[in-house]
């Protein structure tokens, strides 16, 4: 892979857009099949209270927003929700939980079920869950995880503006858990948070020094929610969006460019422009985490109007084999005996201590 100068990025970014789109797309058509863009959905299934503060996000418990708390979704609903999102053309599911960082509790036994059951649907499986370590990311991958999703959100110089309850080596160290455990890393950012167009291209500078790049880059626009700190801030333009894709795309001419939260501005024109440019997968759905998409079926249409069609799963990679979970099969094996142990201790109460029927009050 070619690795770029920031001063070489940003010439990229900042030729004419033309240019710029016929660059990107040229490069876009060597490594991929233009026609296809794979159809993702998100889906939140621990919602709210999180202890982090992130400037751009609703999910924050100390911003008071409209989004209300929820705990984790159980196995049934999500697996639900993942048919239906297959059922809708959908080939990835990626289920984001607003936690700080993963804990070794029932919540993340239960996540390791629901890795479980998406793979077995032959779907690709993405979480984001917050920091985790190298053993977590390890029980992750050996319930079948495809990917795990750990954004820089902005440049290292910019970061400390949007986030002070994590460093960015933090997130760094995570994307190497997910790395060193074989996870397919998925990692991007959010533009229109007021940061210059250094900082876009310091982003992707981030990923130019990793000695492998993430597998799948999301660019979000930023969805300015009232009561964030960042509410007030002005919509981009679509053209920067663009301009983002495309030099993603030349900078990492095999990863996977996600257009992600932000498109509910944009136009079908502008959204062509970018798959022109080399953005190869959508979030499909009308809710990414809290903020708002467009609906399967406008999707559709815009599919049809562009000739596109939706990418298969494993399309970039092997589906990850799904082994039994040793910390949940032990869990289960102990509830097992003491079920059994209770039920011959029952057998043994003598008669006169059974519990008896009650047919009739004095
Ligand atoms: S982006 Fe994630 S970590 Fe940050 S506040 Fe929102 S849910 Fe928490």
């Amino acid at each position: 892979m070619q690795k770029f100068t920031q001063q070489e990025l940003l010439d990229i970014y900042n030729q004419p857009l033309l240019e710029l789109v016929f660059q990107a797309a040229t490069v876009h058509r060597e490594h991929h099949n233009p026609r296809e863009v794979q159809m993702s959905s998100l889906l939140s299934i621990k919602t709210g209270g999180c202890s982090e503060d992130c400037g751009y996000c609703p999910q924050a418990a100390r911003y008071h927003t409209d989004v209300e708390a929820h705990k984790l979704m159980s196995v049934e609903s999500v697996l639900e929700q993942a048919k239906n999102a297959k059922a809708n053309g959908s080939s990835r599911l990626c289920m984001g939980a607003a936690w700080r960082e993963v804990r070794d509790n029932k919540d993340f036994d239960n996540v390791i079920e629901m890795v479980q059951g998406v793979n077995d649907l032959d779907m690709e499986v993405c979480c984001t869950l917050g920091m985790m370590n190298e053993d977590q990311a390890k029980r992750l991958k050996n319930a079948g995880l495809f990917a795990y999703n750990h954004n820089l959100d902005t440049s290292a110089d910019y970061y400390d503006d949007v986030i002070s309850t994590r460093e960015y080596e933090d997130r760094l160290d995570t994307i190497e858990n997910a790395r060193k455990a074989g996870i397919s890393v998925c990692s991007g950012g959010i533009i229109g948070m007021g940061e210059a167009i250094e900082d876009r291209i310091g982003l992707l500078m981030s990923y130019m020094k990793m000695d492998v790049p993430p597998e799948s880059i999301p660019i979000n626009a930023l969805v300015a929610v009232e009561g964030t700190p960042m509410e007030d801030q002005k919509p981009i333009e679509q053209w920067e969006m663009i301009r983002m894709v495309a030099t993603t795309r030349i900078a990492f001419p095999k990863s996977v460019v996600r257009l992600s939260a932000g498109r509910t501005k944009m136009n079908l024109e502008g959204q062509a422009l970018c798959f022109m440019a080399g953005a190869s997968s959508i979030f499909a759905g009308d809710k990414l985490l809290t903020t708002p998409n467009p609906e399967f079926n406008e999707d559709k249409e815009m599919f049809e109007i562009l000739g596109l069609i939706p990418k298969a799963p494993f399309a970039e990679g092997e589906q990850p084999e799904t082994k039994p979970d040793a910390i949940n099969e032990e869990k289960k094996r102990k509830e097992a005996i003491r079920e059994a142990e209770l039920a011959e201790a029952k057998k043994n109460i003598p008669v006169d201590f059974q519990p008896r029927k009650v047919t009739s009050v004095d």
